[in-house]
């Protein structure tokens, strides 16, 4: 490609809306630009990008035996309300009528339609083990979107579906495709990690996450090497603490603590820790409100909350009258004693003694609180976030906590939607079974602004390989003013091309300086300069993007690094 014919416009500057390294570079290096809020259009070279992402990924499926169909990305209401996701999915769901006034969506996801399309051409049990996919625009009206196209309103993923007879086939299928998208990131060049996650709204069973590692990831991952445990903090569990409580050693008192909402001022005007301390949270439930009681620098985790009994999903605080009706006092005064409703304790409170706690009546407090003495030691349960520290689930390990981009996403579904859309096969017996059913999704246009993340310097992109949109920047210094640097120039472009290399040749008449500026920001692996320096030895400047220096290279020594790196 000429870069005089390419039509790219880089950027000195990134829009000032850009908050993230791989949403400025994009914007900056014109691979995107905006249309709207959360829509994009993918410019050239971000196709370029783009389509390697999607290449791969499509040849990883074949070879997984999945087969690629298209689904229509607008969707009839009714589907949705057979599974009962049409009042589900809130406003997400991008809705709209037809010149009929019939109802449908924009799908955010496939589950109903591939579903449907399941229970009208699989008859029999000689049609499975099947799996389909396809790669394909979704919509999710987002309620934050942002980041550029890591969390848009539009994006492209693949999705997959697969069908088995029994929860045996379904767990071969999940395994399959966890065996397949490890092979894709693998072959992106991409550094991630598979984590056990929440099935969330999709519902079903067994679910794990493939993150990127970057900064910059909107997930919290835990993970311990040593105990070979991974799990999105959203769902990792923890431990009930196994040693001894210590004896109460202190009163109870209770203090005046005016106008002490916050756990911060509490210990600020007590003199003691947030360890020391425990908040009780005043949650909606189903037969009214529930308390949930965490010890103060712990943070409530929503996922684990809204599975216990009782507890409104999805989970919502409860309302100063509420509060005051359950407790008796202004809201950050609640305090598990002497509450009359139903009250879940968090594993680490049980080792607690001697602890402050709300009084239940405005601008108090109570210190020395003992279980045991002043309330009843209680059951207790996992309410709450894990910390960087904490041991992980099974004792063996201690947990760290980074940050991760969500970019792939396989559940095991079970039987959710075959049976409400009544996808049903005849077994070897003549036996009508309901397909057990798995779901599988990359984020594609995600994985690009995710690889940017993850590989990126103060210059600009460094692709990793797989996914740069060329192999090669040929830069000619010079190039209007010297005939022999034009006709070199041209040669080589020529000739790698016909090689099956992917140049982009800067024919531009521009300073060399703005020349290698923007291949450093386009990232583009390999960069060979072309000067009358060392023409007469038929030898140029290479420098690959993660090499500080550049060094002479002859002809061939171009080539042999070239069919190293790209054909690899
Ligand atoms: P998230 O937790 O990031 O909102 P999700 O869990 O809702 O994602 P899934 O339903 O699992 O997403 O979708 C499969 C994949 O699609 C995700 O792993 C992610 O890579 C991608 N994806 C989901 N939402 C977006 C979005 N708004 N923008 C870009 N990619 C997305
Ligand atoms: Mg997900």
């Amino acid at each position: 490609m000429r870069y005089s014919e390419f039509g790219l416009t880089t950027l000195k500057e990134a829009p000032a809306e850009a908050e993230i390294a791989s949403h400025r570079l994009m914007l900056r290096a014109g691979l995107i630009r905006r249309l709207a809020s959360g829509l994009f259009t993918w410019m050239p070279l971000g196709l370029r990008v783009l389509r390697k992402v999607e290449a791969v990924v499509r040849e990883e499926m074949n070879r997984a035996g999945a087969l690629e169909l298209l689904m229509p990305a607008v969707q009839p209401a009714e589907l949705w309300q057979r599974t009962g996701r049409w009042d589900e999915y809130g406003p997400v769901l991008l809705r709209m009528f037809d010149r009929h006034q019939r109802e449908f969506c924009f799908g955010p996801t496939h589950e109903e339609v591939i579903t449907d399309v399941a229970s009208r051409e699989l008859r029999s049990y000689k049609q499975l083990p099947i799996n389909y996919y396809q790669i394909q625009t979704k919509f999710r009206d987002e309620i934050r979107p942002r980041f550029g196209v890591m969390r848009s309103r539009e994006f492209i993923m693949k999705d997959a579906y697969s069908f088995d007879l029994d929860r045996d086939g379904l767990e071969a299928a999940y395994q399959r495709m966890h065996a397949a998208y490890t092979a894709v990131f693998e072959r992106l060049g991409i550094e991630f990690r598979v984590v056990d996650a929440d099935s969330g709204e999709i519902g079903g069973s067994r679910s794990q996450e493939f993150h990127v590692l970057a900064d910059a990831g909107e997930d919290a991952i835990a993970y311990c090497d040593e105990d070979a445990y991974a799990s999105n903090v959203e769902t990792a569990a923890t431990r009930r603490p196994d040693g001894e409580r210590a004896a109460a050693a202190r009163p109870l008192e209770k203090i005046s603590t005016p106008g002490t909402r916050s756990i911060d001022a509490v210990c600020e005007i007590l003199g003691v820790t947030p360890e020391q301390t425990v908040k009780t949270l005043i949650v909606e439930g189903d037969g009214g409100p529930v308390a949930l009681v965490l010890r103060g620098d712990h943070e409530l985790n929503a996922i684990k909350a809204q599975k216990l009994s009782g507890v409104s999903t999805p989970l919502t605080m409860a309302d100063a009258a509420s509060v005051r009706a359950a407790t008796g006092s202004e809201p950050g005064f609640a305090g598990p004693l002497g509450l009359d409703i139903p009250v879940y304790f968090d594993h680490a409170t049980a080792s607690m003694s001697d602890f402050v706690a709300g009084a239940n009546e405005t601008d108090m407090h109570l210190t020395g609180v003992n279980f045991g003495r002043d309330l009843e030691t209680p059951e207790t349960v996992d309410l709450r976030n894990v910390v960087a520290g904490d041991p992980t689930p099974g004792g063996n390990g201690t947990l760290d906590i980074v940050r991760g981009i969500e970019v792939g996403h396989i559940f095991q579904l079970g039987d959710k939607y075959s049976v409400s859309l009544g996808a049903t096969v005849l077994d070897a017996d003549g036996k009508e079974r309901v397909l057990q059913m798995g779901c599988y999704g990359i984020g594609i246009t995600r994985i690009v602004a995710a690889a940017i993340e993850q590989n990126h310097d103060d210059r600009g992109i460094v692709w990793p390989e797989p996914l740069a949109p060329f192999d090669l920047v040929l830069i000619p210094i010079n190039l209007h003013r010297s005939d022999a640097v034009r006709e070199a120039a041209e040669r080589l472009y020529a000739e790698l091309s016909a090689l099956g290399f992917e140049v982009l040749y800067d024919d531009r008449d521009a300073r060399p300086g703005v020349k290698f500026a923007d291949a450093e920001l386009i990232g583009v692996p390999h960069r060979l300069v072309v000067s009358e320096r060392h023409l007469a030895d038929d030898a140029f400047e290479y420098r690959h993007r993660r090499d500080d220096e550049s060094r002479t290279v002859k002809r061939d020594t171009v080539l042999e690094i070239l069919r190293e790196s790209v054909i690899s």
